[in-house]
């Protein structure tokens, strides 16, 4: 049969699949799976052939220009992969193969000169993936175990994906497995090097099995792909912050389901999500044997004035005498960075605060400056306040860098550093450590004698469901670094996370957490879509968030729940006002069709760019 008429995607936030007349030259060579360049709004773009026609409704077709893939760049599974990716996460079937594709491959340059040997997988399986979760205390038995699994994997001639939640990672991992062939290797997203791709079509071809990278290496196209390592599947990098906002968990559940592979799932705190897809039937939940986690104490600190005295509690100054004395180590974790975190005019009121963000400015003693803590915005501090021209700026807030100095002067016989993504290496020498959430990027080899929790209840926040979840993984990951005794201050001694981890019960927490969420219909109860608005005039932002909820509420499916229109967490980030809209519902297709279908009449004012964020 002559092909005549191809269906194209394209990368853009448009439907398809878009007709394409073929021409007589290219028609004995044109497939599904390839990659073509195709005229597009007056532009020639990638496209990708997803199928063949033979009539069209629309008269005048224009033509595939040119075909970019000597053999197809995507099989059958991909295709399933992505158009997968495209529904649940509402982008574009288009914009779902370009995040699949590597950097290399996203343009309309042909790429003759590699040879794609082998051809499109056809097999289809449909079963419930098969999950693991590997639960350990401590941290040292996983590896024991990740590399019995592995090895087992690779002696069989099946291929592993290993997903690390940051890049800094991967060395780390690959020397884990240095004793088993064939060896990992890296594939990292980011690069576009020739040779990133050559190393692409390794995978492709079978020649490299055992792949370790960050999120974007879900999408290594690995042959007979049999195993998916999630490490540290709490690690919040694991969602994507552009569209498409893709998990990788719920990636790699995705494709192990049309792939037929196993996921195994490493944590020692995993996501309330995660524990509860485990408890349900025929997944298997490895705890491995480790030893007892360290002591908690809880010290309440509501009939403490820490304006009037020092932010570190009697309990917690002595423990840390004990441990300077017996020549340990003590780690602070007190998640703010800089010195002051707030700075007001006593004359006027006015608070220094980010142009571009609407946030406090925090003052960096290390730097003498202003920052801004979401887009880095730099100043100086001001002398005189910019609304006033008074001369009554004042300073307060503690940061690492304030308690970093007040702890040394407190301790003048001890050794004090401090980490946060500011500073670089990790100290060398130290008997106190002031360190922020950072520091746990090195907990596989960070070991301390005590770990002083300074402020429990600033890392509870009640615009995150996910708070107390983050908080109860925290305290787990700062624990294992502890030998000794792990101290937390707080005025909410009764919060159910404190109360599970001082019962060393994950069974307490979770039973609570998911409860929880179970009566307000939160994931993993429900899917979240939020309908994300941004743009730099308020009022149009504003006004464009409620002409869509109105819509949305107009003729709204009961299984559907639209809530009220609200700023972001951020409502200002970067010179753009934030707005959204959150709708919820058990069925992600209904939510989705039904979404959908409102904002594709609506008429999105000129500068207003509308996002969907799904969650899970
Ligand atoms: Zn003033
Ligand atoms: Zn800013």
């Amino acid at each position: 049969m002559t092909k005549r008429i191809a269906q194209v995607i394209v990368g853009l936030p448009v439907e398809g699949p878009f007709d394409y007349s073929i021409g007589n030259e290219l028609s004995g060579r044109i497939a599904v799976g390839q990659r073509v360049c195709v005229p597009f709004n007056r532009r020639n773009r990638l496209g990708m052939v997803v199928g063949f026609k033979k009539t069209s409704p629309f008269k005048e077709l224009k033509p595939v220009l040119s075909i970019l893939d000597k053999d197809p760049s995507l099989g059958d599974q991909t295709l399933a992969l992505t158009r997968a990716i495209a529904d649940h996460y509402g982008c574009s079937w288009g914009e779902a193969v370009e995040t699949y594709l590597p950097e290399a491959l996203r343009h309309t340059r042909a790429v003759n000169e590699y040879t794609f040997a082998s051809k499109p997988m056809t097999s289809q399986k449909t079963a419930s993936p098969a999950c693991t979760l590997v639960i350990d205390e401590t941290q040292k038995e996983r590896w024991v175990y990740l590399q019995q699994r592995i090895k087992g994997v690779l002696e069989k001639g099946g291929g592993v994906i290993f997903l690390v939640p940051e890049a800094a990672l991967t060395a780390f991992v690959i020397n884990q497995f240095k004793h088993i062939q064939p060896a990992g290797v890296v594939l990292d997203g980011k690069t576009s090097s020739k040779d990133a791709l050559l190393r692409w079509h390794d995978i492709r071809d079978g020649k490299i099995r055992f792949v370790v990278g960050p999120r974007s290496a879900i999408f290594a196209p690995v042959k007979n792909l049999a195993l998916i390592v999630v490490y540290d599947e709490e690690n919040r990098s694991y969602k994507q912050e552009q569209t498409p906002h893709y998990h990788a968990r719920e990636v790699a559940l995705m494709r192990a389901k049309i792939e037929g592979c196993e996921v195994l799932f490493v944590s020692s705190a995993p996501t309330a999500e995660l524990w509860h897809l485990i408890s349900r039937k025929g997944m298997t939940k490895v705890a491995l044997k480790a030893k007892e986690m360290c002591p908690v104490q809880v010290v309440d600190m509501s009939n403490y004035n820490p304006r009037r005295s020092f932010i570190l509690s009697i309990p917690l100054q002595h423990e840390m005498e004990k441990t300077l004395q017996n020549g340990g180590k003590t780690l602070l974790f007190m998640n703010r960075r800089g010195f002051f975190t707030r700075t007001h005019c006593n004359q006027c009121g006015f608070t220094l605060r980010c142009e571009r963000c609407d946030a406090n400015m925090t003052y960096l003693y290390s730097k003498k400056k202003m920052v801004c803590r979401h887009c880095q915005a730099e100043n100086n501090l001001p002398k005189v306040c910019p609304q006033c021209q008074g001369s009554y700026l004042r300073s307060t807030g503690r940061g690492g860098e304030k308690l970093e100095s007040e702890v040394a002067r407190v301790y003048p016989q001890a050794v004090v550093g401090r980490y946060d993504k500011d500073t670089g290496a990790l100290p060398a020498k130290f008997d106190i450590l002031i360190a922020t959430q950072a520091v746990l990027r090195f907990k596989e080899d960070l070991s301390v004698d005590l770990v002083g929790f300074v402020q429990f209840d600033a890392e509870l926040s009640h615009l995150d469901f996910r708070s107390a979840q983050r908080l109860f993984t925290l305290i787990t990951q700062l624990r294992q670094c502890a030998r000794g005794k792990m101290v937390i201050q707080t005025r909410m001694p009764d919060n159910y996370v404190l109360l599970s981890v001082k019962k060393n019960s994950y069974t307490a927490f979770y039973r609570q957490e998911l409860n929880l969420r179970k009566e307000v219909s939160l994931p993993p109860y429900a899917y979240l879509v939020s309908v994300c608005l941004r743009g730099r005039k308020e009022d149009v932002v504003f006004q464009q968030a409620h002409d869509i909820f109105e819509r949305l509420t107009k003729n709204k499916p009961a299984s559907v729940a639209v809530g009220d229109p609200r700023p972001d967490v951020l409502p200002k980030l970067r010179d753009q006002y934030r707005y959204l809209i959150e709708v919820k519902g058990k069925s992600l297709e209904k939510i989705m069709h039904y979404v959908k279908n409102v904002l594709k009449d609506f008429r999105r004012k000129h500068n207003t760019i509308i996002t969907l964020d799904v969650d899970p």
